[in-house]
């Protein structure tokens, strides 16, 4: 047994002051405040100083951090670097690029997951471009996107062994919008990105299964009171769950704050969109044929286009907290539990409960990472 005392617990949603975790094997075997809970006296105690237990974070769309890419075998340092920001889970996420190039990217992250690396969990591969609206591509060239079809789905995940476990497309584009049951059959969550739907399109979508979205505002045709566009859709209809890149820079804290009001934490999914170069000095990098300008705040383009994120999800939790006024269980909940249901992990991740796995992060007041747990095992440490 191993137990974690002294801290701030927070289930996400239940908080006690003086918590206690208590761990067997891989697994949680007890949560609660200090005098409810019977710590054998050969467990291995470690105390948290007074920090916030956790849940470990859950990032279902990033491209990399620290200099190493999710296209590709970089997947495996990816993995053993979220730990260091209380991730414990991600779903590597591909980008815009010539469709060979996706094929080997694919083929190489499937090695990485059936090699299972050391770090945080690899809940399957999110794939993002180059099925996008041609009008709304973000930071990637428009001339290479092309509609999903099912064929080239089929192709993609024979690559990457049968690992693809969400696709961000434009389903207005050709026959793709078909695709949205026909994925959903297969356990692949099709997700609404990248798009220039109008409102009616997204509605009748709705009606056929489609339950979740890339990013909400960015890279979506916009809201207008006569044309609410696909945006308008995205805010009107609950069965909608929504993605939030919450880095303070993407979003006005304002939208960000209507977004929650009409979503919640149980509807809304915080997500990185980390690039390759999260976590690194400013300076100008290059990524799969970009040519990024890092300033210390954004990733863009020499044009001034946002590419990707370079905040982490712990501070993007952080971010919420401060900028939009958020209850940190509430945001935590965004971070933690909301991803893990969506992604069909709601019985085992995204929770610190008895019976879920031993994935904790032991996180400051400032949202940085003090411990790291994956399946019970510290996988990370600040003072190590
Ligand atoms: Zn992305």
């Amino acid at each position: 047994m191993k137990a974690i005392i002294n801290g701030q617990l927070f289930t996400p949603q239940a908080v006690a002051d003086n918590g206690v975790v208590l761990i067997d094997g891989e697994t949680i075997a007890a949560v609660g405040p200090a005098h409810m809970i019977e710590i054998p006296s050969d467990a291995q105690v470690v105390d948290a100083g007074g920090r916030r237990i956790v849940p470990g974070l859950i990032d279902i769309h990033m491209h990399g951090l620290l200099g190493h890419s999710c296209m590709g075998q970089g997947v495996a340092e990816v993995a053993a670097s979220l730990p260091r920001y209380g991730v414990t889970a991600f779903c590597p996420t591909t980008i815009t690029a010539p469709m060979d190039r996706v094929f080997q990217a694919l083929k190489e992250i499937a090695a990485v997951i059936d090699a299972r690396p050391r770090g945080a969990r690899i809940l399957g591969i999110h794939i993002e471009g180059p099925h996008l609206s041609p009008k709304r591509p973000g930071m990637a060239p428009a001339d290479i996107q092309h509609p999903l079809t099912w064929e080239e789905y089929q192709r993609m995940q024979e690559a990457a062994q049968g690992h693809i476990k969400m696709i961000t497309f434009a389903p207005e584009e050709g026959d793709a919008a078909a695709l949205i049951p026909r994925l959903l059959e297969q356990h692949v969550l099709p997700v609404l990105g990248h798009t220039d739907a109008s409102f009616e399109q997204v509605s009748e979508w709705v009606k056929i299964g489609l339950s979740h979205v890339t990013h909400a505002f960015n890279a979506m045709r916009g809201f207008h009171h006569r044309r609410p566009g696909a945006l308008g859709a995205v805010l009107l209809h609950d069965e909608l769950v929504t993605q939030l890149i919450a880095d303070g820079h993407h979003i006005h804290p304002g939208a960000m704050a209507l977004l929650w009001k009409l979503k919640g934490p149980t509807r809304m999914v915080l997500i990185s969109d980390a690039i390759p170069y999260a976590g690194m000095p400013s300076g100008e990098y290059d990524w799969e044929g970009y040519h990024l300008f890092l300033d210390g705040d954004t990733s863009r383009l020499e044009d001034g286009t946002l590419a990707g994120a370079i905040a982490l999800l712990n501070q993007d939790v952080i971010t919420l907290v401060e900028r939009v006024r958020i209850p940190f269980p509430d945001a935590l909940t965004a971070a933690t539990t909301t991803p893990a249901q969506l992604i069909g992990h709601g019985d085992r991740l995204g929770r610190l409960a008895p019976g879920y796995a031993a994935d904790i992060a032991i996180l400051e007041e400032d949202g940085s990472a003090w411990q790291t747990w994956v399946n019970g095992e510290i996988v990370f440490a600040a003072d190590a």
